[in-house]
């Protein structure tokens, strides 16, 4: 039996649904041995063939375009056979099987199967495959999937320049850098008479300080990218009928969540994705937060305070014209004071005041109102969209984004991680490298794990179960 990752592999590439064009990949070695049964003809590489696709009686399934990458010069590195047929449900499945019958059939001259061990493919196996064969690092590979799940223009841009392999650049550049320290720290080792003199004169320290900014400044871009990729979470919170669906319209430019004047009858959080310069920010409409005898409301109350536990902030929204109304500002404060502390300490409870267009002019002043967050308030119409900017900018803000980034690659909470791993020991190299001579082991352990540490975001250095979760929540067929 041939390892797993040995075994040819077919699926339907496309979206499932109908469309114009459906494709079917194969990878494997061997694969050229189903072209013959399949098309009824030779293919020459990478040409595209218009061709009968056809059954094992001869019968044509559809007609499309076929072709061929020889390994290793194809996406995975293994022969890649791709046929691009109508895009039918029923269609693409004939085509499938096709595929699969004629991997079991016996060739009439060695009376084998002409493609042995030929099986469907799990998500992200192609892609996997490319990893194992060294055409894309993981970092790229991760790219690939997040390009495809981008979901605004600025995250595909930024997953599109991680795959190009920007990021992975920049990150081996930082691994040669880490290298050189080693090998310099270990020669030391082998030479302890020389050692102090040795360091400092290579400046060991001045380039272990070097590394620690150049590591500070990808860290950030990485920052910025995971942002792109994950968005923040943004629950809407306030008494009924201050606006808060209103508000989640405003944001996302479309009538999403229902509007009506009867209070209580968003009894469900309804969520949206929209987009603020590039950036996806879920926005999280929660159930008017009152007691409610109605048990169909109250789970959607428990809901929405499930909403706001996780959530980046919270827009906290009340209706302008009745802050100065007793009862409402007890019930406000109220809910204030069961938003999680931990939004409150960080000031990333906004205070929205809601409703501006029905102030007269003589009333503005009712906005100076001490905010009950404790945050400098934010006086909109949801109704006309006055002041809206002002909020898009204080979110972008509370999600750390800098306008201003340049080059932002794509990355994940994982790499993000592993930088800050590396950041660590590279820091704690600095700290023992002052020490001096007594430390130098310890100081060549440091950047030995910091230089792990950066292997696991390109794959250099990867554990195999690792591997398994990140190709395993690719889609099939990629
Ligand atoms: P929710 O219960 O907090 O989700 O409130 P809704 O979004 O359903 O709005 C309640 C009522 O207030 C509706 O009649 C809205 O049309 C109205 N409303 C919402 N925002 C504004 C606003 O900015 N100005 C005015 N004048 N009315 C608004």
């Amino acid at each position: 039996m041939p390892a797993r990752h040995e075994e040819p592999i077919v699926a339907i590439a496309t979206a499932s649904g109908r469309g114009a064009v459906g494709v079917v990949r194969l990878s494997g070695h061997g694969l050229e041995a189903l072209v013959e049964p399949l098309c009824g003809r030779s293919l020459a590489p990478r040409h595209a063939t218009y061709t009968p696709f056809l059954d094992a009686d001869g019968a044509v399934i559809d007609r499309g375009l076929a072709i061929l990458f020889p390994g290793p010069h194809s996406y995975t590195g293994e022969t890649v056979l791709e046929l691009q047929a109508h895009g039918g449900v029923v269609v693409l499945d004939l085509l499938l099987a096709r595929c699969l019958a004629a991997g079991a059939e016996r060739d009439p001259r060695t009376n084998l199967p002409r493609l042995q061990h030929l099986r469907l493919a799990e998500p992200g196996e192609f892609t996997e495959r490319a990893f194992l064969n060294d055409k894309l690092d993981l970092a790229q590979a991760e790219a690939v999937a997040d390009l495809i799940d981008a979901s605004t223009e600025a995250a595909a841009r930024s997953a599109s320049r991680s795959l190009s392999g920007a990021f992975s650049a920049e990150v081996e550049k930082l691994r040669d850098r880490l290298v050189e320290l080693r090998m310099l720290v270990e020669a030391t080792l082998d030479f302890p008479e020389e050692e102090i003199d040795f360091l400092e004169q290579a400046d060991a320290r001045g380039r272990i300080d070097e590394v620690a900014s150049a590591l500070d400044g990808v860290l950030a871009r990485a920052r910025q990218g995971m942002l792109l990729r994950e968005g923040m979470t943004v629950v809407i919170a306030g008494q009924p009928n201050v606006g808060k669906s209103s508000l989640l319209n405003a944001l996302a430019g479309a009538e999403l969540a229902i509007v009506t004047p009867i209070p209580g009858t968003t009894r469900d959080k309804v969520s949206e994705t929209v987009q603020i310069e590039g950036v996806p920010v879920h926005v999280v409409d929660t159930a008017g937060l009152r007691e409610s005898v109605d048990e169909v409301e109250r789970i959607g109350v428990a809901r929405s305070w499930q909403a706001i536990e996780a959530a980046d902030a919270v827009l906290f929204v009340r209706d302008v014209t009745a802050l100065g109304d007793p009862e409402r500002g007890a019930d406000d404060a109220a809910i204030l004071a069961r938003l999680p502390a931990r939004l409150r300490e960080e000031a990333r409870v906004v205070e929205v005041r809601n409703k501006s267009d029905l102030l007269g002019p003589d009333q503005r002043d009712s906005t100076a109102a001490q905010s009950l967050a404790g945050t400098e308030p934010i006086v909109l119409s949801a109704r006309t969209g006055t002041g809206l900017d002002a909020l898009r900018r204080r979110l972008l803000e509370l999600a750390g984004w800098q306008a201003d980034a340049e080059g932002v690659f794509m990355a994940r909470a994982r790499h993000v991680e592993a930088l800050k791993r590396t950041r660590r020991h590279v820091e704690a190299a600095a700290e023992l490298a002052a020490v001096g001579d007594a430390a130098l082991e310890l100081l060549a352990e440091e950047l030995r794990l910091g230089h792990d540490a950066l292997g696991e975001i390109t794959g250099a250095f990867t554990p195999d179960d690792l591997l398994g979760v990140i190709f395993s929540r690719f889609c099939i067929g990629k």
